[in-house]
C-alpha cells in the first residue's frame, strides 16, 4: 500500500457499483474505504430493481386469481392491503442492506455512513475529516430527472413511489420508458386507474417496433389508458387534495398521484468535480475512458454517473473490471463488453431482449431475416386470459448469426437471459434449429421458429 495515502481505495457511493468494486478491490488486497450518504445497496436495492420487482409480483395477483377459476379453483373473496406490501417490501430492504454492510466488512473496506465530497484529486471530505487516498471511484449513480411544469412539485418520482402512504384510485403516468410503462402495469395490476402520458410516437423508443406495438395492444386491453404524442402542462392541487392535471390535447384529468419518469439524471451535483481534473460531459455524465478512468488520471468512474448503460448488470460488471484492473496482478487491461446487453422490463407482459432490434440490423446489415411467433399461451387457453406472447429473431441472412433476440411475454426476462448467452457465442440460427425445445414450454418457439415473415 502506498505510504503517502491513508487509503488506496477511495470509493464515492455504495450503489450497485460501488460495492461491488470496494469488495474485490478489498479482497485483492487494497485497503478500501467507501461512503454512503444514504442507503446501503444504493438505488437498486432501495428505490429501484428489488422493490420494483416486489410491487410487480404483488401487482400479478389479480390476474392469477382470475385465471384459477378456468382451472377450477374457486378463489373466496380477495383484498389487498398496500401497508402490508410496503411493510413487507421493507423488511426485505433492511435485510438486503444489512448483507451489503456485512458483505463491505467481510473484505475489510471500512464504511463511513456520510455524504463524501471531493476537496482535491487525492482528498475526500468525510464525516466533517479529510481523507486521502493514491485512488478514488465515483460511483454516485443517477437521480430522477426532475419535471419543470407549473405544479410540478405536486408529483412524485419513483423515488417516493415506494413508499406512497395509499395507494390512489386514480394516477397519471408520465414517461413511456422502463419506469412508467413498470409502474403503469404495477398500479393498474393493483386496482389503480391507471393513464400513461408520452411525449414520443410510442412507448419504450430504441425497443424492436414489433415488441413495443404488442405491448401498447396488450396494455391497453389490462385496462390502461395510453395517450401517446401527449405532454403534460400543468398540475393543480384542488382544495379537497385531488390533483387536477391539464395536457396538451386539451384534456383535465382528475387524479389523486401523478408520477413522473423522465429519465435519470448522473449523480454529480454538488460532488466537488470543479476542484479535481475531471471532466462532465454535456449530458452531465463523467467523461472516462474504456478503463473507465476520467481526465484526472487516479480518478475513475462508473455506473449511472457515467451515463452508458443505466442497469444493475452494467454497474457490477464495470465495477468488477474496475477492481480486477487495478488490483488483481493477474489481470491486465480487462475491459468489459457494452455488446448483447440483455435487458427486461417487467412491464405485463414482461419484455426481454437481446441484441438489434429489426429496425437497427436494417441500418446495419444489408439483409436481414425475421422470424416471428404470436401466439396464445398455453395456460391461457382454459384460464381465458386475452393475454398473447410475441416471440422475434433477427437474422443476418448472409451469416446466418442471430442478431437479436426479443419477446414479449410471461418469463420473457429469465428466458431471454439464456438467450443472451448464445447470442454471446455468435450462435447461428442453424445453431439455434439444432437446438432441442423443452416441451411445453414457450421458450422452444425460439428453437422451432422455420418460416421467416415475408419482407
Ligand atoms: P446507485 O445504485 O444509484 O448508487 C449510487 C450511490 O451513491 C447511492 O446509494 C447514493 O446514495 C450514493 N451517493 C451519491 N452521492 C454520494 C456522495 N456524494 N457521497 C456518498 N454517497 C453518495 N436496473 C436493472 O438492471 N434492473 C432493474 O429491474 C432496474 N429497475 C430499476 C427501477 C427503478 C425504479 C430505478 C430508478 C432504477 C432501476 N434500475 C434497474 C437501474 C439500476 O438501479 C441502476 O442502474 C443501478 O442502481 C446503478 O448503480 P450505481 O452503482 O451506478 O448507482
Ligand atoms: P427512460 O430513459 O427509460 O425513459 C424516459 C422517458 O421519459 C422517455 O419516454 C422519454 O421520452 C421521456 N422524457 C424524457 N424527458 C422528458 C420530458 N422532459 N418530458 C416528458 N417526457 C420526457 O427513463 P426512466 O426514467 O424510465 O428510467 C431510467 C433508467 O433506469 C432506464 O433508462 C433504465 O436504464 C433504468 N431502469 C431499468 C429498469 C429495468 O432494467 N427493468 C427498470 C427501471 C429503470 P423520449 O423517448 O421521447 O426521449
Amino acid at each position: 500500500m502506498s505510504q503517502t495515502y491513508d487509503y488506496d481505495l477511495f470509493v464515492i457511493g455504495a450503489g450497485s457499483g460501488g460495492v461491488r468494486a470496494a469488495r474485490f478491490a478489498g479482497g485483492f488486497g487494497a485497503k478500501v474505504a467507501i461512503a454512503e450518504e444514504r442507503y446501503l445497496g444504493g438505488t437498486c436495492v432501495n428505490v429501484g430493481c428489488v422493490p420494483k420487482k416486489l410491487f410487480v409480483y404483488a401487482s400479478e395477483f389479480a390476474s392469477a386469481f382470475t385465471d384459477a377459476r378456468g382451472f377450477g379453483w374457486n378463489v373466496g373473496e380477495t383484498s389487498f392491503e398496500w401497508k402490508t406490501l410496503i411493510e413487507n417490501k421493507d423488511t426485505e430492504i433492511e435485510r438486503l442492506n444489512g448483507i451489503y454492510g456485512w458483505l463491505l466488512d467481510n473484505t475489510g473496506v471500512t464504511l463511513y455512513q456520510s455524504r463524501a465530497t471531493l476537496v482535491d484529486n487525492h482528498t475526500v471530505l468525510v464525516d466533517g475529516e479529510q481523507v486521502t487516498a493514491e485512488t478514488i471511484l465515483i460511483a454516485t449513480g443517477g437521480w430522477p430527472r426532475q419535471p419543470t411544469v407549473l405544479g410540478a412539485e405536486h408529483a412524485i418520482t419513483s423515488n417516493e413511489a415506494f413508499s406512497i402512504e395509499a395507494l390512489p384510485d386514480k394516477v397519471v403516468v408520465v414517461g413511456g420508458g422502463y419506469i412508467s410503462v413498470e409502474f403503469a402495469g404495477i398500479f393498474n395490476g393493483l386496482g389503480v386507474d391507471v393513464t400513461l402520458v408520452n411525449r414520443g410516437e410510442q412507448i419504450l423508443r430504441g425497443f424492436d417496433g414489433d415488441i413495443r406495438n404488442m405491448l401498447e395492444g396488450e396494455m391497453e386491453k389490462s385496462g390502461i389508458t395510453l395517450l401517446n404524442k401527449t405532454q403534460l402542462t400543468e398540475i393543480v392541487k384542488e382544495d379537497n387534495g385531488r390533483l387536477s392535471v391539464s395536457l396538451d390535447n386539451g384534456e383535465t384529468l382528475d387524479v389523486g398521484l401523478v408520477m413522473y419518469a423522465i429519465g435519470r439524471v448522473p449523480n454529480t451535483k454538488g460532488l466537488g468535480l470543479e476542484n479535481t481534473d475531471v471532466t462532465l460531459a454535456d449530458n452531465g455524465s463523467i467523461v472516462v475512458d474504456e478503463y473507465l478512468k476520467t481526465t484526472a488520471d487516479n480518478i475513475y468512474a462508473l455506473g449511472d454517473v457515467i451515463n452508458r448503460v443505466q442497469l444493475t448488470p452494467m454497474a457490477t460488471a464495470e465495477g468488477m473490471m474496475f477492481a480486477r484492473n487495478l488490483y488483481n496482478p493477474d489481470m491486465v487491461n480487462y475491459v468489459v463488453s457494452y455488446d448483447n446487453v440483455p435487458t427486461a422490463v417487467f412491464s405485463q407482459p414482461t419484455i426481454g431482449t437481446v441484441g438489434l432490434t429489426e429496425e437497427d440490423a436494417r441500418q446495419q446489415y444489408e439483409n436481414v431475416d425475421i422470424y416471428r411467433a404470436n401466439f396464445r399461451p398455453m395456460k391461457n387457453t382454459i384460464s381465458g386470459a386475452e393475454s398473447r406472447v410475441l416471440m422475434k429473431l433477427v437474422v443476418d441472412a448472409d451469416s446466418d448469426k442471430v442478431l437479436g433476440v426479443h419477446m414479449a411475454g410471461p418469463d420473457a426476462g429469465e428466458i431471454v437471459q439464456g438467450f443472451a448467452v448464445a447470442l454471446k457465442a455468435g450462435a447461428t440460427k442453424a445453431v439455434f434449429d439444432s437446438t432441442i425445445g423443452i416441451h411445453p414450454t414457450a421458450a422452444e418457439e425460439f428453437v422451432t421458429m422455420r418460416t421467416k415473415v415475408e419482407d
